[in-house]
């Protein structure tokens, strides 16, 4: 089987040296004393990408895992939570939340923009007694990143904790946790840093700990109860054996984003002429404003499927873009440009293959999405 080339918002294509890491030999997680520095390792790796002093924790699940893990080890029944939503990761976020019994609140806004923070303020300053709060950094079928910078911030000045899902944003966009005030950043191994799917990795500050230990009821769950991993490094203990190949790839993974140096540069300048290019071609942008640097999503044209547009693009050119879900369903197509996929040959040859597909579908650009690539990105 060919492999496609996948430019979709996660998975995305993972190197040759990352797969090698993970096809090393392994040892026993649990019993061998290197494999616990190989961790921390990891875990430090992670402390310098997500710019924070925190904890850092790496859960054998994907991304899903690190959402629940934060909403089950801080939400106690009763407590009232925040959930910030412009997206549709964004409200599903208050799903886990009610699970767990919280008292969710949404501040709901336009699904098209980034949040406000003249609106967030103004709603704060009616109501501001939340145990925490959670907002989504890169919301991916939307294409929109949330300015977590200020967001954050304003909350802390209420007292509220807050919950990152930067799933699609960690080694893509800029993210400064302890600078921020994020209590919880989390992450995935297979979006920006381009690691096969299955791990989620998360920072935890004082505040999140102390809300922790001050729990009244106990966390219900295992897999997500975060404050079993408290000095798991001093007890030299793990709560479940290590999916330690998936550990070898992740750790590669960070050492090469980190190794690259400025990622959200680099993701900027390919997505700044991706955008470009699809306006200038008379196509449509799905976000109005916060255009997200790691994933575009794009309206729709009249006159094809996205079922069409994706089949065309898998059978005839070998490519896989992603749709969207939910309310977004049918409604946008979407190019992840994030991770090993944020390189100007492969978004080149991907609209190449777009202005094809589209032009056999009877669809009339103003110009080729490719050439006008070409003149767009800047080195
Ligand atoms: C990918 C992603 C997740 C993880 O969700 P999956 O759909 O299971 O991959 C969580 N949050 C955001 C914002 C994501 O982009």
């Amino acid at each position: 089987m060919k492999q496609p080339m996948i430019m979709t918002p996660g998975p995305t294509y993972i190197n040759e040296e990352v797969r090698g890491a993970m096809a090393q030999p392994i040892t026993n997680p649990d019993l061998d004393p290197g494999f616990f520095e190989f961790y921390k390792d990891t875990c430090e790796k992670l402390q310098r990408l997500l710019k924070t002093k925190n904890d850092v924790l790496i859960l054998s699940g994907e991304g899903i895992l690190g959402l629940e893990a934060a909403c089950a080890s801080l939400i106690e029944p009763g407590d009232r939570v925040l959930c910030i939503d412009n997206g549709i990761f964004g409200k599903g976020f208050g799903d886990f939340q009610k699970m767990y019994g919280a008292e969710v609140v949404y501040f709901s806004t336009d699904y098209r923009s980034e949040i406000s923070i003249s609106e967030l303020e103004e709603f704060l300053q009616e109501d501001n007694a939340f145990k925490l709060a959670t907002v989504v950094h890169c919301e991916t079928p939307s294409g929109i990143t949330n300015p977590i910078d200020k967001i954050c911030p304003l909350l802390k000045q209420y007292g509220i904790l807050t919950v990152v899902d930067s799933v699609s944003g960690i080694g893509g966009e800029k993210l400064e946790a302890d600078k921020w005030k994020v209590d919880i950043a989390l992450g995935g191994s297979q979006k920006c840093l381009s690691a096969p799917p299955g791990l989620s990795f998360l920072s935890v500050s004082e505040d999140a700990w102390a809300a922790m230990a001050d729990r009244k009821t106990p966390i219900a769950g295992f897999y997500v109860n975060l404050y079993m991993w408290k000095n798991w490094y001093k007890k030299k203990w793990f709560p479940y054996t290590q999916p330690i190949s998936d550990i070898y790839a992740l750790n590669k993974a960070v050492e090469l984003v980190l190794r690259e140096g400025d990622f959200a540069k680099k993701h900027y300048k390919i997505a700044d002429a991706v955008r470009r290019s699809l306006v200038e071609a008379g196509l449509e942008l799905h976000a109005a404003s916060g255009y997200s640097n790691t994933v575009t999503a794009v309206v729709m044209p009249q006159g094809i499927s996205f079922g069409k547009l994706f089949e065309d693009m898998r059978s005839k050119h070998n490519i896989l873009i992603a749709g969207a879900f939910d309310v977004l369903k049918d409604k946008v197509f979407r190019i992840g440009h994030m991770g090993e996929n944020c390189k100007e040959e492969k978004v080149y040859i991907t609209l190449k293959a777009l202005d094809s597909v589209l032009a056999d579908n009877g669809i009339k650009l103003k110009g080729e999405l490719y050439k006008l690539f070409a003149q767009n990105f800047k080195f």
